[in-house]
């Protein structure tokens, strides 16, 4: 069961498996495992709610209405607490709202890609099964310096990773303690736990780090996460708790589970471990596949923990429950920087095929009001179904402000 075990701190936006990152499936879990949907809000009316909240998604004039009301007085909160990024998210939300094209406010949440490389063989990641298209390799210390000397002043959130496993890059620490000293509030990432080093992850300065297991046994946990052993995860996890709690860091330590078919029956013991490591959130996270084939294969019996129309996966079409009304708050608050620089609109363009700019060779300002970046609006706004990443997507909503 997805439990927070006490009052959460920063809201992360989404807190995605970096080897399934691109998909973003999984950005629609954390809901309690085993649990009916409307046992999951408690009441049975509440079941009505996540219904009408699923309908105001794909109406673009409702959602409209709901972002609008959600969101202006966050930012304005945000604003009265002197957060970083507030004025670019007051603004950037009415943009939203008007469907501008060119938008008022800067990117307040920005995805870094250390590295795309990655120890672990995870079978639905492009970097996994060795088809990413793109060039493969590490941000250097210097690159990153450059990305974050031009993002830092209006970012609220960064999120440390994308493809690959972020710790994999030598200098990741050095990176996030740069980030941290350059004032960015919140810093997150998400880790397979086999090379993370706590000691140093404490000292960096990072808010949160998300452990993303596989299975609560060794051949359940290395049959998605090939290479990985679970003890080793397990232990650094344990270690970072015990080195946070020591130095009373402030600092969230995370549980995930990659829930899928053939480890269904370990998540009550999942739940118990994090519960005794004294983790601070866990969660099951809903699988992400990239085909039918892999959804027979991957995707649990709970059909409550599936991203995908149930209906449509008989009939041998893989998309999402919901579709969005041309419309995608993410790509007001949010840019993606890939591990050459690229700018992709968000983490489902893992092969970077919508490349906005390159933020090595040009300012935050050129890009994100270039004419790629309108055009792209403007594509999303007048027929959505034919951008090719978001065909297997249903938004992330808009950013909050940490
Ligand atoms: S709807 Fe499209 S642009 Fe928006 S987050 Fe999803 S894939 Fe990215």
């Amino acid at each position: 069961m997805s439990v927070v075990s006490e009052p959460r701190l920063p809201s992360t936006p989404r807190i995605p498996d970096q080897a399934q990152a691109q998909d973003g499936a999984e950005l629609q879990g954390g809901r309690p495992f085993g649990v009916k949907p409307e046992v999951l809000y408690g009441l049975k009316e509440s079941s009505r709610l996540r219904a009408v909240k699923d309908w105001i998604k794909q109406h673009s004039l409702p959602y409209r209405t709901a972002i609008f009301l959600k969101s202006i007085p966050h930012g304005i909160k945000g604003l009265i607490k002197g957060k970083r990024g507030a004025w670019d998210h007051l603004k950037a939300t009415m943009s939203f709202v008007t469907r501008a094209d060119r938008i008022a406010g800067r990117p307040i949440n920005i995805t870094i890609e250390p590295t795309n490389l990655c120890n672990l063989e995870c079978p639905v990641c492009e970097t996994g099964a060795g088809i990413l298209a793109r060039k493969q390799g590490h941000m250097t210390l210097d690159q990153f310096k450059v990305i974050v000397d031009r993002i830092a002043e209006h970012t609220n959130t960064l999120q440390f990773y994308f493809m690959g496993e972020p710790f994999i890059n030598k200098q990741a620490y050095e990176m996030i303690r740069y980030a941290k000293d350059c004032g960015i509030p919140f810093i997150t990432t998400c880790t397979n736990g086999d090379i993370v080093n706590p000691e140093k992850l404490i000292e960096c300065g990072i808010d949160e780090v998300n452990f993303q297991i596989g299975g609560m046994s060794q051949p359940t946990h290395e049959t998605y996460r090939i290479n990985s052993n679970l003890d080793r995860v397990l232990r650094n996890m344990r270690e970072t708790l015990r080195l946070r709690n020591e130095r009373h860091a402030r600092m969230w330590v995370v549980g995930g589970y990659i829930l899928m078919k053939h480890n269904e029956h370990e998540v009550p013991l999942f739940e118990q471990t994090m519960r005794e490591m004294g983790a601070n959130h866990w969660w099951v996270i809903d699988p992400c596949v990239r085909t039918i084939d892999q959804g027979k294969q991957m995707l649990p019996t709970d059909k409550a923990h599936w991203f995908y129309d149930p209906g449509a996966f008989e009939r041998g079409i893989l998309r999402p429950r919901i579709l969005m009304d041309n419309e995608c708050p993410w790509i007001y608050h949010n840019m993606a920087v890939q591990v050459n620089g690229d700018v992709v609109p968000c983490c489902r363009d893992n092969q970077g095929t919508e490349i906005m700019g390159n933020l090595l060779a040009q300012s935050l300002d050129e890009i994100w009001n270039g004419e790629k970046y309108v055009q792209l609006r403007k594509r999303i706004h007048e027929d959505q179904g034919k951008v090719k990443i978001c065909r297997l997507c249903s938004s992330y909503g808009a950013s909050p402000l940490n």
